[in-house]
């Protein structure tokens, strides 16, 4: 029993608020007109619908009590539209955002998205309404419009952090993260969603199976293996949760060479799927598993009584027809084979593993022409993996046909009947005497087998959706679909699994439009080679290679779009028919919606109230930062007198007249072509004295610049560069930790996939670590061998004085990859001023405002160590080192300086453009903030985003201003020191603010706690920016609302607050769960309060766990008294009282543990 009363009461008491409002609406409009032929509702179900709304989502139970629900949902829908016929859509917006909830309960979502659209364009401030914003998701969810779903449910998130379905919305996202490929996002949001009691429509352990997947998917199987036998060992574990994870691990010991030697691997692999049929005794999966298990270690008729097993209790699916037909192969009954390959194709007709199998056998029985017809159609199919492979085998076996004299191919006896005639032929007996298999949803299929060629039933429509999942799949999911309130647990595992893999089909279908090469995965299969191909031995190697295919449910399948349909000439169609798959709003009509344009009126019934012009959805970009600068002002108040309740739930520091954050879009109006590549700000610096001319200060922090190229610096300053030389380092500390990221050597500004076939965004980047003894050896032996290899290259110039096209040659062959690999040594931390006092003593010969440690430095007022940023970070590069796109962490500056020999070159461009790039990654699927992404400069180009691009030389040092995105790449082999500074400056601070709400979106932790450093600013700064003083006073006005009002609360409800104080110097605090900054009101688990560990969790987290708090105690951090002091002196001082007393923390005298993540350069 899913539905609880708990949260029917919370919906009930949330509707009540305009539930009133409707009610006044509904009775106001319909008095003015007739009231004779519509239906009214009584007080008495007006008050039941005032609690019914998208929160209830997948807990009304239809068949159950819900039944009355339901008729009373359809009377509301049915009111509604005649009442909104009679006002001519006059009504008020709350009363469409009511009428997508019910249509929404209803599961009638064309009509619910409709109502939602309407609500939207009415209602300005619609991002306030959560349950809105959650229903709005749920709909996207069901039409796999993933992208638009994800920015809903986060925006729920972030107007309401403790919103009632926040697990549900968790588990939404883990599950769309997964099909994305976003996997470290994936395991967060799972992980989020396994902490909360609350009640969502998936149990605990079927969350706990999609983690345990989620590693397997990204092939850590140990891990995976792990998590599964962990959730075996759980109490109570449905049948059908247990099935699935004994059928996964049985799967995985068959297809993991990790996992043990052959013949243990093996047999673990068909004792779990033993187990997991007796589990669950009629999956066709576990037993075509098991058939593919027995096959392989020779146990040929345990694998026919399996694969028969399967096709029985199962769909008939072609991968178990061509594992049996490999199966006769090997036993050299070709005949058999033949028919069992041709019921493969017959059920999948781009069952390109099934084609190249059969075009094999036609050539083993040396009928060239059968080969040639089957491997064609293999490479028509766009899941083939080889076509390459393939064409040249076609290419072969016609050139041999051409040499053979005429007919001498029609005289001879054929071992096997043609292709055309296979098609025909009558089904084998054996193969008929499936049971319950062929059941009506397959009714085409079948009828192929009993006789007339394929054409004379043209099974059209079901192929196009078979192509991709096969029919009987499909509709399964359909089935599920319609039920989605009523599934047990089992049922509802079953449609995550069949909807993320039809979403990854969609997806790929997508991609694979035009030229792009599929690379599928994991398929090997079929006859690989070239020329070598095994022409006759049907016993070949070619059998076990097709062994090795893996099926769809560790690697869903991809299936191509569209593939040739069988038309005429039986199986060897040229035409395309373009599939379409009418019942689900794919992919491709998301975008569709996007622009704005809903195709037909089909999806919409007679829908009174949509108006076509008004096709508006909320997640379509909106620019919304030009609103961004008013509530800056007019909100201050210059005391705290008025504090009162009226704050909105969520504790957005930044505004709250303001909707959820959204990246920008791109600056309008575009540059012009010839303004894409700029010329880099760059100064020259001659002597000491210009490197301390106040205006290079300006320059630098100018929003305009968004790099400044400091050129010789080093050299008028005398900085002693030599310092930082790797011969220096390893004679100061060889055993110091480095980081290590494995890359790939890519062709100068270009980032290719690791096959060298096409562009791509996603920069392979993996890491591991060393010491810089050891990194240092390697870059030296980098070098060395750099230098012979030139030499070798020289004196081959000389000795062959090489053509031009032989070295053209080269470089496309270079192009082509493989790509040599390389290492990069990065983020080593130089923040001991004991081990590197030598070095850190140097940088405070440099100018204030790019020191590491300066009073007019923001993070130097954090008041404890940031790793990497208000510390120092060293990188050791060879050619090829690669920093892929970022901005600095919450959008601060940094400074970067070249230690040579060797030189860098930057990639820079301005902040404004951060959401173009944003949609590229997005697009790309990957992460923009987590990611490791190399844009593809053409895609800029296209785009018109100016890219800033220059070269770094020793001495040299490069400021990259707030919110700048850059990506960098050495050109020799250099050293190179960085680190991060906070210029006071309103542009600054705003985009540090804006990037900790971002951040707060996208769950992903603020490395620096805005709201901790704004109160130190106030205490330790003197502002005379009027704009800045604002922005850091409202900054503050705000947290001290949310203190105070959570503190009466905790208060109201009897929870007592433990006073705690702060040591000093004591870090900012995260929550433990998920990673939002807490300041001032610790919730720490009574457990760890008493172990003195003080694990730290935000208040929406400790209710989650504990919806009354009991197991937690509050500790308060700061005096009320204290922080309306600091904010009552926090005044605007007149510039001419400047300069200032500043108040600089010592931090050369800091003594804490790091609390805080690391910089990450580089992106998980
Ligand atoms: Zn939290």
């Amino acid at each position: 029993m899913k539905s609880c009363g708990v949260s029917l009461a919370t919906a009930a008491a949330a509707a009540a608020a305009f539930g009133d409002e409707e009610k006044k609406m509904a009775a106001g409009k319909a008095s003015g007109e007739s009231e004779e032929a519509s239906p009214s509702l009584t007080a008495e179900e007006r008050e039941a619908l005032g609690g019914l709304d998208s929160r209830l989502f997948g807990f009304v139970r239809f068949h159950e009590d819900g039944a009355r629900t339901k008729a009373l949902l359809g009377k509301a829908v049915r009111c509604y539209e005649s009442l909104i016929l009679k006002a001519e859509g006059k009504v008020e917006s709350d009363f469409f955002c009511q009428l997508g909830h019910f249509n929404l309960l209803l599961e009638d979502y064309p009509k619910a998205l409709s109502a939602y659209q309407r609500y939207y364009s009415l209602q300005s401030d619609y991002w306030k309404n959560a349950a809105f914003l959650y229903g709005l998701g749920l709909v996207y969810f069901h039409y796999n419009a993933f992208q638009w779903a994800i920015k809903a449910f986060q925006e729920v998130l972030y107007v309401d952090p403790s919103f009632c379905r926040a697990k549900e919305i968790h588990l939404r996202l883990g599950l769309m993260f997964k099909v994305n490929t976003d996997y470290e996002s994936s395991l967060k949001h799972f992980q989020l969603a396994l902490v909360d009691c609350n009640p969502c429509t998936l149990s605990n352990a079927e969350i706990q199976f999609h983690i345990a997947h989620l590693y397997e998917t990204q092939r850590k199987y140990h891990s995976a293996k792990e998590a599964y036998e962990q959730l075996l060992q759980t109490e109570n574990l449905s049948a059908q949760v247990k099935a699935t994870v004994l059928q996964q691990l049985g799967w995985m010991h068959h297809t993991v060479d990790l996992l043990g030697d052959k013949t243990t691997k093996e047999s673990y692999a068909i004792q779990y799927l033993q187990k997991s049929l007796e589990a669950d005794p009629n999956s066709g999966q576990s037993w075509y598993f098991l058939g593919r298990c027995y096959s392989s270690i020779g146990k040929v008729q345990d694998a026919f009584i399996s694969y028969r097993q399967s096709i029985d209790k199962s769909e008939a699916s072609a991968d178990t027809w061509c594992s049996i037909g490999v199966l006769y192969q090997q036993q050299n009954q070709p005949m058999d084979a033949l028919q069992a390959y041709i019921c493969a194709v017959q059920l999948d007709h781009g069952h390109a593993a099934a084609w190249m199998d059969l075009g094999t056998l036609y050539e083993s029985c040396n009928q060239p022409q059968d080969a040639i017809k089957c491997y064609l159609n293999a490479t028509r199919s766009k899941s083939c993996s080889n076509t390459s492979a393939l064409a040249a085998r076609i290419k072969y076996l016609q050139a041999q046909l051409c040499n053979l004299p005429q007919g001498s191919l029609q005289n001879k006896t054929k071992l096997l009947p043609s292709i055309e005639e296979a098609w025909s032929l009558p089904i084998p007996a054996e193969l008929t005497s499936r049971q319950g298999a062929m059941n009506t949803a397959q009714q085409n299929t079948s009828d192929n087998w009993s006789g007339g060629p394929a054409v004379s039933h043209p099974p059209v429509q079901q192929q196009a959706h078979s192509w991709c999942l096969t029919p009987q799949k499909l509709q399964h999911l359909e089935q599920l679909r319609a039920n989605r309130n009523n599934l047990n647990p089992a049922q509802k595992l079953m449609l995550e699994q069949l909807e993320s893999q039809f979403v990854l089909m969609q997806q790929h279908q997508m991609r694979q439009t035009g030229a792009a090469q599929v690379r599928s995965t994991g398929i090997l299969n079929g006859p690989i080679a070239d020329s070598s191909l095994p022409t006759n031995s049907v016993s070949g190697q070619q059998p076990q290679l097709a062994l090795t295919r893996v099926p769809s449910v560790s690697q869903p399948a991809v299936r191509p779009a569209c593939p040739g349909q069988p038309l005429a000439n039986g199986p060897f169609s040229a035409g395309h028919i373009p599939c379409s798959t009418p019942r689900t709003l794919g992919s491709t009509d998301t975008i569709l919606i996007g622009n704005n344009h809903i195709t037909g009126s089909g999806s919409n019934g007679n829908v009174p109230y949509l108006q076509r012009n008004a096709l508006i959805l909320p997640h379509n970009r909106t620019n919304l930062t030009s609103s961004a600068e008013e509530p800056w002002k007019n909100q201050l108040s210059n005391s705290t007198q008025n504090l009162g309740k009226n704050g909105l739930s969520n504790s957005s520091i930044l505004l709250d007249k303001c909707p959820p954050p959204r990246p920008p879009s791109s600056p309008y109006p575009p540059l012009p072509k010839d303004k894409l590549n700029p010329p880099t700000p760059s100064i020259y610096l001659e002597n000491k004295r210009d490197a301390f001319f106040p205006p290079l200060h300006q320059f630098c922090t100018n929003p305009n610049n968004p790099v400044t190229v400091i050129r010789g610096l080093a050299g008028a300053l005398k900085l002693d560069l030599g310092l930082f030389s790797t011969k220096t380092l390893v004679e100061a500390n060889n055993e110091h930790m480095v980081e290590v990221r494995t890359q790939l050597l890519q062709p100068a500004d270009e980032n290719w996939d690791p096959t060298g076939t096409k562009k791509i965004w996603h920069c392979e980047s993996n890491r591991s670590h060393t010491t810089i003894a050891k990194y240092a050896q390697y870059q030296a032996s980098s070098f060395q061998e750099s230098l012979r290899e030139e030499n070798e290259k020289r004196s081959h110039h000389k000795d062959y004085s090489d053509s031009e096209s032989t070295s053209s040659d080269n470089s496309g062959r270079r192009r082509k990859g493989p790509f040599k690999t390389i290492k990069f040594g990065t983020n080593i931390d130089l923040s001991d001023d004991k081990k590197w006092k030598l070095q850190l003593h140097e940088l405070t010969k440099l100018p204030a405002f790019v020191r590491v440690v300066s009073a007019g430095n923001l993070l130097s007022h954090v008041g404890h160590t940031i790793l990497g940023m208000n510390t120092v970070q060293l990188y050791m590069k060879v050619p090829g080192s690669r920093t892929p796109g970022h901005q600095e962490n919450n959008n601060f500056c940094s400074v970067n300086i070249n230690i040579g020999p060797g030189d860098c070159e930057w990639f820079v461009v301005p902040e404004g453009y951060w959401g173009v790039l944003n949609d590229f990654c997005e697009k790309n699927n990957l992460n923009f903030l987590m990611g490791s992404w190399w844009p593809n400069l053409e895609d800029l180009y296209e785009a018109n985003v100016p890219v800033y691009r220059f070269i770094q030389r020793p001495g040299d040092l490069v400021w990259i201003n707030a919110g700048t995105v850059h990506w960098v790449q050495a050109i020799g082999w250099c050293n190179n020191i960085a680190w991060n500074v906070g210029p006071l400056t309103a542009c600054q601070y705003k985009l540090a603010v804006e990037r900790y709400e971002w951040n707060k979106l996208q769950s992903v932790k603020s490395i620096v706690p805005m709201v901790h450093l704004s109160w130190n600013m106030a205490r330790n700064i003197k502002v005379s920016d009027p704009k800045l003083f604002e922005m850091i006073k409202y900054c503050l006005l705000r947290t001290l609302k949310q203190c105070q009002t959570l503190r009466e609360a905790l208060i109201a409800a009897g929870k007592e607050i433990i006073w705690h104080g702060r040591t000093k110097e004591e870090p900012a605090h995260y929550c433990s769960i998920c990673e939002v900054e807490v300041f001032d009101l610790l919730f720490v688990t009574n457990e760890s309060n008493s172990q003195k560990t003080y694990i730290v969790h935000c208040q929406d987290c400790a209710r989650k766990t504990s919806g009354n708090l009991e197991n937690f105690v509050v500790l308060e951090q700061y005096k009320m008294e204290d922080l309306m002091q600091v904010y009552d002196q926090f005044t605007l001082v007149s510039k001419i009282n400047l300069p200032l007393h500043y108040h600089p923390p010592h931090l050369d005298t800091v003594p804490w543990t790091l609390h805080m993540r690391p910089f990450l350069l580089f992106r998980k």
